[in-house]
């Protein structure tokens, strides 16, 4: 797959943009910069890689837009190591971020379109989520669970419960909540029962869907 010096240029001035949007978290900016995005759209898009903006891929779905990778990845800041489940792989863009930012990732998605284009990308580029499951999000994933991070990629109606169950004490839920524009959350868990709640500005995202597969 192609990273051409002109790409890396772009990635560059990408990264240096991102700067100036407040995104100041070094390891953020460093998996940013490392991580060919072109390589997650679709073919014929990937002259627009380094624009700051989401692009469609395939089942109707979005790559996410760079700012909002990296403001995620950031409100997640996790060490190195760290056990991470990602609700909806869509090009996995994402997921490569994680990855280089030293997690431990377990990715889930409902498209078996984007599953199965995921699964051969990421054995292309030799990237190695722990797990990528093809199925239901809202429900998260027990099996692997308590998780210290949970990141949602697509807009939630509303925070499903199973998630915030699947976090350890301590643990970190970055979810867009809303229908039509969504509101930045982040739950950090306290307890067992309790969560403190901060929310950050507006952004869209495509729905995450209940129970559809
Ligand atoms: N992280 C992705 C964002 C893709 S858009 C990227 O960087 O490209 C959001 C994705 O969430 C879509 O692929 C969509 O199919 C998926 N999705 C929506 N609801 C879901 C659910 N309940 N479980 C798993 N994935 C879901």
């Amino acid at each position: 797959m192609i990273d051409s010096t002109k790409h890396q240029g772009l990635r560059r001035q990408l990264v240096a943009q991102l700067k100036e949007k407040a995104i100041t978290d070094s390891a953020v900016l460093q998996a940013i910069g490392d991580t060919p995005r072109q390589w997650f759209m679709d073919p014929g898009l990937a002259a627009y890689a380094y624009e700051d903006k989401a692009y469609p891929i395939a089942a109707d779905q979005t790559i996410s837009q760079p700012y909002t990778v990296a403001f995620q990845s950031q409100l997640l800041a996790l060490a190195a190591g760290a056990k991470v489940l990602e609700i909806g792989t869509g090009s996995g863009y994402q997921t490569a971020i994680l990855l280089a930012l030293g997690y431990q990732v377990y990715t889930i998605e409902r498209q078996g379109e984007l599953f199965k284009k995921t699964e051969r990308l990421f054995r292309k580029l030799g990237l190695r989520p722990k797990r990528q499951i093809f199925g239901d999000g809202y429900k998260g994933w027990p099996e692997a669970a308590p998780f210290d991070g949970i990141i949602v990629t697509a807009g939630a109606p509303e925070v499903p419960n199973a998630l915030l169950a699947q976090l350890k004490i301590g643990g970190k839920l970055i979810i867009p909540v809303g229908t039509e524009d969504q509101i930045m959350t982040r739950l950090i868990r306290k307890s067992e029962k309790e969560f403190d709640r901060t929310t950050y500005g507006s952004f869209r995202f495509v729905p995450l869907l209940e129970n559809k597969n």
